[in-house]
């Protein structure tokens, strides 16, 4: 038996089973099965007696006998006890469930392994459900260590597919195994960070004797998992940079030089500047850029996407901006042609709701080079549009552009453009070297100066009344409010119920403003023209589903109320409470909740209204809810699926991870030597279902 064995032939399996571990858990082959990790384990190092129990004990395991089995009560309020004892004391077992099969099992003759978490009541202690075993000398023998626990289904635990028979299972296949795994990793690389190798880091993982070899194997295995996704991710980006040279931006010249001087507003902030200076490094290197800049929403991020593009122009090149909806890209293009005012440069906006004949003129004046910017929608990168000589592609709020689309704009010429990605996500360091890790990373974590931090308050329902005075004053100040309702994709009906419930409610309660509403059910027209009535300041209260979290930049809105904020997550929070505070007035953010919200929710609305800092709250996103949680877009980013490494726990193995990736590279960049075919081969095993890199071109 081997690693590619189909579990259906592991002794114990069978079809009937193998067919629910490859329906629940995707696991088919045998090494799918030794890859399949355990969530936690419990100390089964040593055999406690019940004189020592107390009630702060984790799970335990007790040796001892079994007497008066009684069963009382009758339905659901069956249940059965049997009283355990040692030489040292007594304590209750009880069982509410399973229980014809328990009863059978019980022995009054025979010693058992007893294994649960105690618990103290009436002042006695007893365990509920306990794991109850035969003691013999196998089960004494693998009881001696700490014990995994995996993650099974309903369906599975159905079928009898437990945690424990998951390990059982994981033992027959290390018994069946001929003779040792497979290593994955060069020996070289091994011996030099000091790794346990891959057979007893396998063994461990699933049968640890000791804690000490247990954090030898996890280690072992999370460097592994994370290396990987670094090398591949450092490979392609050494592979584009040997394939493609960059276009060469020598010069500053007269537009960037006028604008700067003449027709630019305000002074760049500090981290403006520094930004635009590692632009400028990477547009004059002569490799192509590659650039992530992330800043917080309000940072400015759109003033460096113009200069930037001006730089592209001074050297004779076109330059567009990407954006994910009309709405924004339109306000792009207002924005970009009112600030360059007369300054002679020719700007075009192109989406989806482009007539045919503006469309035919774009295209003949793109592809004649008489067009110097182009800003729009992903009809940018329809085929059809072809530049003169495109140098530089700036896609904002990157997240819904994904590698895929990137990669083609590299095909858009024959040298591909400079690419800058803009996104007002914050990432955690770790998760931003894995999803955009290829990518040099630039942030703006500096606002303009004059900002007045949005001050956030969170409310139960019932401060409704105090709350709409509120927005009574705030817009007879002249300020326009936003008023956001959750989204869940299952429940359109009930989420669409709410946002007109929420509507009626401010009509009635406030009948003296205009209100707009906005949903994603409305037709693009519905939505812009909604959308803009509220942008023009024609209504004051804006009523929404998240349709509003991207990028809408609406100066005078001063509030954002946000309903059933319970339902959002941090990142989210964080988002929709950017779209205030983008003017000079003090602007708030009422977080209302209802009173049934969980201590973690309760965290997540404190650190709302503790800080506005959206590093500090994506930090605290990543810990809170872990990477497995993240918004399908980001987590699609990551080439791969972790198995067993924690971004926000491992950081020092991916960073580790990195480094070594970055050493073996710089010296084989193709992965061609012997010693490191191991790579080669692993990444081309791991990587069969995403793009071909070496097919681009
Ligand atoms: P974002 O990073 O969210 O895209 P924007 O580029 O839309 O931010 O900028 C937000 C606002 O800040 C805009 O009105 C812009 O004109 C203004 N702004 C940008 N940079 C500065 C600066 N250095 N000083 C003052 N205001 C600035
Ligand atoms: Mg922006």
């Amino acid at each position: 038996m081997d690693l590619s064995t189909d579990i259906q032939f592991l002794p114990g399996v069978g079809p009937k089973r193998a067919e629910i571990l490859r329906l629940e858990l995707d696991i088919h082959s045998v090494e799918d099965l030794l890859t399949y990790y355990p969530y936690k384990y419990v100390d089964r190092s040593r055999i406690y007696y019940v004189q020592e129990i107390d009630a702060n004990l984790p799970y335990i395991q007790l040796k001892g006998k079994i007497r008066n089995i009684q069963k009382t009560g009758t339905g659901h309020a069956q249940r059965l006890t049997a009283t355990f004892y040692d030489k040292t004391g007594t304590l209750e077992l009880i069982w509410f469930k399973g229980i014809r099969y328990v009863e059978d099992k019980l022995k009054p003759e025979a010693t058992y392994i007893v294994f649960g978490k105690p618990a103290l009541f009436n002042g006695k202690f007893n365990i509920a459900h306990p794991e109850i075993e035969v003691a013999t000398t196998e089960n004494q023998k693998q009881a001696l260590g700490w014990q995994a626990h995996y993650n099974t289904s309903e369906k599975m635990k159905k079928h009898f597919l437990n945690s424990a028979a998951i390990r059982k299972i994981m033992y027959v296949a290390l018994q069946n195994i001929n003779g040792k795994l497979p290593e994955t990793l060069p020996a070289a690389l091994i011996k030099q960070y000091n790794l346990m190798d891959l057979h007893q880091s396998i063994v461990n993982i699933h049968f640890p004797q000791q804690t000490e070899v247990l954090k030898k194997a996890q280690h072992r295995l999370k460097f592994e998992e994370l290396f990987y996704i670094q090398l591949d991710i450092l490979r392609q980006s050494k592979y584009r940079e040997m394939k493609y040279k960059g276009f060469i931006f020598s010069k500053i010249d007269y537009f960037f030089n006028t604008f700067y001087n003449t027709y630019l507003p305000f002074e760049l902030t500090g981290a403006q500047k520094r930004v635009l200076r590692e632009i400028r490094q990477d547009v004059g290197s002569g490799r192509q850029m590659n650039r992530l800049l992330q800043g917080d929403v309000g940072s400015g991020k759109t003033l460096v996407a113009l200069l930037s593009m001006l730089m592209a122009v001074d050297n004779g090149f076109q330059a567009c901006l990407m954006a994910p909806t009309e709405i924004l890209a339109t306000q792009h293009f207002q924005t970009i042609t009112e600030i360059l005012g007369e300054i002679g440069l020719s700007v075009a906006l192109l989406t989806g709701s482009t007539k045919k004949k503006e469309r035919e003129r774009l295209h003949a004046e793109l592809e004649s080079g008489k067009l110097n910017f182009l800003i729009g929608t992903h009809a940018l990168i329809e085929d059809n549009v072809v530049f003169n000589n495109l140098g530089l592609v700036i896609i904002d709020e990157q997240h819904r552009f994904g590698v895929a689309q990137r990669a083609k704009l590299w095909n858009k010429n024959d040298q591909p453009p400079h690419i800058l990605v803009m996104t007002a996500t914050p990432i955690p360091r770790t998760l931003a070297m894995t999803v955009y890790g290829d990518l040099e990373i630039s942030v703006i974590d500096e606002l303009p100066p004059g900002r007045k931090p949005i001050q956030t308050y969170h409310y139960y329902d019932n401060k409704r009344e105090a709350m709409l005075g509120f927005l009574r004053k705030q817009i007879d100040l002249g300020r326009q409010v936003y008023v956001v309702y959750p989204l869940i994709q299952e429940s359109e009906k009930i989420d669409l119920r709410n946002l007109e419930e929420g509507y009626e409610f401010f009509k009635t309660h406030l009948p003296q403003y205009r209100i707009s509403m906005v949903h994603g059910k409305m037709k693009p027209k519905e939505k812009d023209d909604e959308m803009r009535k509220f942008v023009s300041g024609e209504t004051q209260i804006m009523v929404a589903t998240t349709v509003i979290e991207v990028g809408v930049n609406v100066p005078n809105a001063s509030v954002m109320v946000i309903e059933s904020a319970e339902r959002f997550g941090l990142s989210q929070l964080h988002q929709l409470r950017g779209r205030v505070g983008r003017g000079a007035d003090q602007s708030f953010c009422i977080l209302l909740s209802s009173y049934k919200i969980t201590s973690e929710t309760r965290k997540r609305l404190e650190i709302m209204v503790r800080t506005n800092d959206g590093f500090e709250i994506a930090e605290a996103d990543l810990q809170m809810r872990g990477p497995g949680d993240l918004d399908g877009t980001l987590q699609s980013g990551i080439p791969f699926e972790l198995k067993i490494a924690n971004l926000s726990q491992d950081s020092h193995l991916l960073s580790l991870g990195r480094k070594v990736a970055q050493e073996i590279l710089e010296k084989d960049p193709s992965l061609e030597t012997q010693e490191n075919s191991i790579l080669r081969y692993q990444l081309k095993k791991k990587n069969k279902n995403s793009i071909n890199w070496s097919q681009i071109s």
